[in-house]
């Protein structure tokens, strides 16, 4: 059996929840120390990086591999499991790291080997940098595994486009009062509707794409006899460029602010479980897709692909503005889709994963 399914198949045996992979943690750092890289542990939590430094002056490259497992309840109970592909991603970035040293294969600069936590819940990647993990990176490569409908066995895509996400909640607050005397109180279910219509009527330019609307509102004041005064909204936000959801949501907390208005309550706002959007450089997108070719030749270059789902990698980029960032998705015929439990793989797509990785190496550290 080749390395990278060995690893695969023991990584895949352990899952481990974000912020919790601590056997998957100690088992990387041992086989990063084994492999000759000085290794740190506990980055931001959970994270291991390794690095390893060839002595000659040059940059520094990180290949980054997320770790963690998803939660699912299965009959009732939570169980984690590698349904994202994460013990996938490991196993090549740490064979690409072990064969790189094995084979002498850079001459300058420095390689660092990130494992990262937690990406699932989306803070594993701000935990890393808030940790000092990338503070003397140059350029940052990550991967993913694609599922069919984007991309089949045989090809990798040289630019994965992640949109932006983001949840906006509002508390609206009115008056208290009798259901008999509705003009003594101030209705909070009333601001909520009003405030969900304005943001409803909010138009972009459509050419940039992105989304928003409310998906949970709460208002329940206990009795139905009595004006309710207070209310909460939930909006998923999204869209495609970061721009676009800075705007989006200066919008939309004006229009729910004055929504509330209009029937004289306020609105307490606030943002959370953001996540950046893609934001890669030309450099690093050019040195995947030489990569790309030189493991499977020009057919196996697919085209860049945009995709609705996140990924906290683009906080690498949106902290660190400096880093170049690059991102690829492998195909592997992933069927029937990503987070579901019966997710499945073809596994001799890693060796052309890790090959990329390794291609991708060389041409930045030699
Ligand atoms: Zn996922
Ligand atoms: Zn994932």
């Amino acid at each position: 059996m080749s390395r990278v399914i060995e690893l695969y198949d023991t990584l895949h045996a352990m899952p481990e929840l974000g912020f919790e992979e601590v056997k998957t943690a100690e088992f990387l750092a041992n086989a990063l120390k084994k492999a000759g890289y000085s290794v740190t542990t506990g980055v931001g939590g959970t994270g291991v990086i390794g690095v390893y430094d060839s002595g000659v002056a040059g940059p520094t490259l990180a290949l980054r591999a997320d770790i963690d497992a998803l939660g699912h309840f299965i009959d009732g109970k939570l169980c984690a499991l590698h349904t994202c592909g994460h013990d996938a991603h490991t196993s090549m970035v740490l064979t690409a790291a072990e064969e790189i040293i094995a084979q002498k294969l850079i001459s300058k600069g420095k390689l660092k080997i990130l494992f990262q936590p937690a990406e699932e819940p989306g803070t594993g990647a701000l935990a890393v940098i808030n940790a000092g993990g990338i503070d003397d990176v140059d350029m940052i490569l990550g991967l993913h595994l694609r599922p069919l409908s984007e991309v089949p066995m045989g090809k990798s895509t040289p630019a994965l486009y992640h949109g932006a996400s983001n949840r906006l909640k509002a508390i609206f607050r009115g008056v208290a009062a009798h259901g008999a005397r509705p003009h003594l109180g101030v209705n909070a279910i009333d601001a909520a509707v009003a405030a969900i219509t304005a943001v409803n009527a909010i138009h972009l330019n459509p050419s940039d794409s992105y989304s928003i609307k409310a998906t949970k509102m709460i208002a329940d004041a206990g009795v139905t006899n009595a004006i309710p005064d207070e209310a909460t909204v939930i909006w998923d936000v999204r869209s495609e460029l970061n721009d676009t959801m800075d705007l989006l949501l200066e919008r939309a907390k004006s229009a729910i602010s004055a929504g509330a208005a209009t029937v004289g309550a306020t609105a307490e706002i606030s943002t959370y479980s953001y996540i950046p959007a893609a934001h890669y450089s030309k450099e690093a997108i050019e040195v995947l897709s030489k990569a790309i070719v030189d493991v499977y030749g020009e057919e196996g270059l697919a085209p860049e692909i945009k995709t609705v789902g996140g990924e906290d990698f683009h906080y690498y980029i949106k902290e660190r503005p400096s880093i170049k960032a690059g991102y690829f998705g492998l195909g592997c015929d992933l069927t029937p889709g990503l987070h579901n439990p019966s997710m499945k793989f073809n596994k001799n797509a890693m060796e052309q994963g890790k090959e990329v990785l390794i291609c991708a190496t060389k041409r930045v550290l030699n």
